[in-house]
């Protein structure tokens, strides 16, 4: 007898929102992630670049929350913003004809497998942003005379 052929394994992870009323799951396989660096990302996420993971829609399922989504289109663009109505967290959103979900990498609960990163709009870097190379880094708040622990 021939063995039945089982499907491969599957693996998801599970991602939502600061406040937990949003969440999903998303398989784990990503082709790429985009480092977006243009204007309109930066006045959207309020930093210097949005890091955005696309996938299939059937990769991709809503636990909870759904109805908690608000979301912006830019009129006239394919921009748009999906959040949290209550803390405001980016969430996932579908593309412009619905073909891919585009998931947020810092809305994820564990870290995805991305098989390529590519910063894309780079030209339009935020000088505040560029080098960061060589901005002084800590572990966590910098070391002052007022953050000494309480004892
Ligand atoms: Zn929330
Ligand atoms: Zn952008």
């Amino acid at each position: 007898m021939m063995p039945t052929q089982s499907p491969p394994f599957i693996q998801k992870i599970k991602g939502g929102c600061l406040c937990g009323a949003v969440s999903f799951e998303v398989v784990n396989a990503f082709e790429k992630l985009f480092l977006c660096s243009c204007d309109q990302c930066r006045q959207i996420t309020g930093s210097a670049f949005a890091s955005n993971l696309f996938v299939s829609l059937e990769g991709f399922e809503w636990l909870g929350g759904a109805g908690d989504i608000i979301k912006y289109q830019v009129p006239g663009r394919d921009i748009s913003k999906s959040f949290c109505r209550v803390c405001g967290s980016g969430v996932p959103w579908a593309n412009g004809n619905g073909t891919k979900m585009i998931v947020p990498a810092g809305s994820l609960s564990e870290a995805p497998d991305v098989a390529e990163r590519v910063r894309i709009f780079a030209s339009e870097q935020p000088s505040w942003a560029s080098g960061l190379e060589q901005v002084s880094a800590h572990a966590a708040f910098p070391e002052s005379p007022r953050s000494e622990p309480k004892r």
